[in-house]
């Protein structure tokens, strides 16, 4: 995406597929070829528009003018540079902070502009208007055409609560990991509920916190197997190898019946095309409205002005329960749970 964004790291090559993702690509192509011909009758627009053309059940919220809000689709680093690694191989803590970008250096006005951040394109889809249909640039040109959306399920961007009105949906990403306890008490305490987007190989060397994480009321979300980044720019099979396995890996975690509503792409790298594979595999993309940038550890009055800025009724909050310390994270959280109840504002989990 630009040269905050850092060089994907090196994953175990996908040289190896098994039958059943042979099949499945098969299945694919032939769907392809299908919606070619339709799009050969109708025009591949008119085509790509009718597939788009599902909208979510409950509009998201208005856009807010704060500044603190990031534009869904990946316009804007707004995770860890360092992709978060398998059990075992993560890095030690205080990496993230070298990796950071220096204009993540902690004194920053939350929201204001970063020093050579990129920065939307003129027209550029905000907040509260999802990018379905809208490829992320850098999306390599030649994409087969999307699978359908499992029945009932939208590939359009969820950006808002489920219930809205006065609610938030709060949102942990890159976890579970050695804070997601520490989240999880901090929840409890205040009665809040919070959905997880997990990594897929960490929910599957920690099943019992994917456990714990379901026996408390909480949600999960699949946020893929490597995490890398820029999401949007690997190869649609890629992709692909990325969601569905990752679903299937916290499924597993959490045992039977265990759902995943949501997929979010590491660094919201949203795609038409990967927001079809998502839907396809019965999970709504889900994106944010407020950025805490946590992850950049900017000190805990930062992250607490971040959302107490950003939010607003309807609001989809990220923060990290993984990928690094996550002290920070969960001081602030102690700070803006009692706000957010003070402020009358309801714990939900996004829409479906
Ligand atoms: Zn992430």
């Amino acid at each position: 995406m630009s040269s905050l964004e850092p060089v994907t790291r090196s994953f175990p090559a996908p040289s190896r597929h098994a039958p059943a993702a042979r099949k499945r690509r098969g299945a694919l192509r032939s769907a392809c070829a299908a919606l070619l011909v339709v799009a050969v009758v109708s025009g591949c627009g008119t085509a790509q528009g009718a597939l788009q053309a599902s909208t979510p059940p409950s509009a998201p919220p208005a856009a807010p003018s704060g500044a603190t809000v990031t534009p869904p689709g990946g316009s804007g680093p707004s995770e860890p540079p360092s992709a978060p690694t398998a059990p075992g191989t993560r890095p030690p803590a205080g990496s993230d902070a070298a990796a950071a970008p220096s204009a993540t250096a902690p004194g920053r006005t939350p929201g204001a502009p970063r020093p050579g951040s990129p920065q939307p394109a003129p027209g550029a889809p905000t907040a509260g208007t999802p990018t379905a249909g809208t490829p992320t640039t850098g999306t390599p040109p030649a994409q087969p055409a999307p699978p359908p959306a499992a029945p009932g399920v939208s590939a359009a961007l969820v950006a808002g609560t489920a219930h809205g009105g006065r609610t938030v949906a709060l949102t942990f990403d890159d976890g579970p990991g050695p804070a997601t306890g520490q989240v999880l008490d901090v929840l409890a305490q205040y009665g809040a509920r919070a959905t997880f987007c997990q990594i897929g190989p960490q929910a599957a060397a920690n099943p019992a916190m994917v456990k714990r994480i379901l026996a408390a009321g909480h949600r999960l979300c699949d946020h893929s197997v490597h995490h890398p980044q820029p999401f949007a720019a690997l190869s649609h099979d890629r992709q692909v190898e990325e969601i569905v396995p990752a679903r299937d890996m916290i499924v597993r975690a959490g045992g039977a019946g265990t759902e995943v509503p949501w997929f979010r792409a590491p660094g919201g790298g949203f795609t038409a095309a990967n927001q079809q594979v998502a839907a396809a595999a019965g999970m709504r993309p889900l994106t944010w409205t407020v950025d805490t940038r946590d992850w950049s550890r900017p000190g805990v009055p930062a992250i607490v002005a971040s959302v107490q800025r950003g939010l607003r009724p309807g609001g989809v909050v990220l923060m990290h329960d993984g990928g690094g310390d996550r002290s920070q994270t969960v001081a602030a959280l102690r700070q803006l749970l009692p706000w957010l109840t003070a402020q009358g504002y309801g714990f939900d989990f996004p829409a479906v």
